[in-house]
This record gives structure tokens, C-alpha cells and sequence, in this order.
């Protein structure tokens, strides 16, 4: 779980793969949840490199702090929470979005992901 907040505070998105069946341990943990094998991999994405697509699932209905978040299946299978930035149309269920940045919360350990719509 270190190794994921250090890597996303550095502002690459990291996820764990278990070696023993494969599959996305997500949230990420040391100990895979299907098989409990401890031999997992680590996959290192970068945003401002690496093309890391989704899709939209449901969009909040109220702001948090002035924010609308969109919960997010990425191509891999991972859901979180992220941010739509902001676009001229609403952020709607099932629009393609790509990661454009992660991170850290300041002072804290609160992941953040950034995304846009792809315009297809
Ligand atoms: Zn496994």
C-alpha cells in the first residue's frame, strides 16, 4: 500500500497484479483477495505518458468542495473515483475518459485522479 501512495505521489498510478493467478488486486494489498498468494506485481502507469482509458459508471449528483466525481471502471477492471475535469457537456454514463494525472492529496493520504473526456 506504500508503494502505491509513494508512486502516486510522485504522480504515476500503480496497481497490483497477482503473478500466481493474475488478477487486479485492487485496492491494492499485499495479499491477493482470490487465491491469497503474497507474490504480486507491481505495474507502474504514467499518465503523462501512458494512455490509461475508462468509462464512466455514474456521476455524482451533488458537488463535494466544488467538485462532481465519477466513478470510473478503467480498461483493466479497476473502479475508483475520479474527477471529470471540467468540459463543456456534464460528464454522462458511459462516456470514454483517459487519466490525465493522479496524486496525493496535500497532508494527506487521499488518493485523487484526474480525468477528460475522450472525444471520439
Ligand atoms: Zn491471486
Amino acid at each position: 500500500m506504500q508503494r502505491f501512495l509513494d508512486a502516486l505521489s510522485k504522480g504515476v498510478f500503480a496497481s497490483a497484479r497477482c503473478r500466481y493467478c493474475h488478477s487486479i488486486i485492487w485496492p491494492p494489498n499485499p495479499v491477493c483477495r482470490r487465491c491469497l498468494s503474497s507474490d504480486i506485481e507491481w505495474v507502474y502507469t504514467d499518465p503523462s505518458k501512458d494512455e490509461i482509458r475508462g468509462r464512466i459508471m455514474a456521476v455524482s449528483e451533488s458537488y463535494i468542495n466544488g467538485v462532481r466525481f465519477a466513478f470510473i471502471e478503467l480498461e483493466n477492471g479497476i473502479r475508483l473515483l475520479g474527477r471529470v475535469l471540467d468540459d463543456k457537456q456534464e460528464p454522462s454514463v458511459g462516456s470514454l475518459v483517459v487519466m490525465v494525472g493522479c496524486g496525493i492529496i496535500d497532508d494527506s493520504d487521499e488518493p485523487y485522479y484526474l480525468f477528460k473526456r475522450l472525444h471520439t
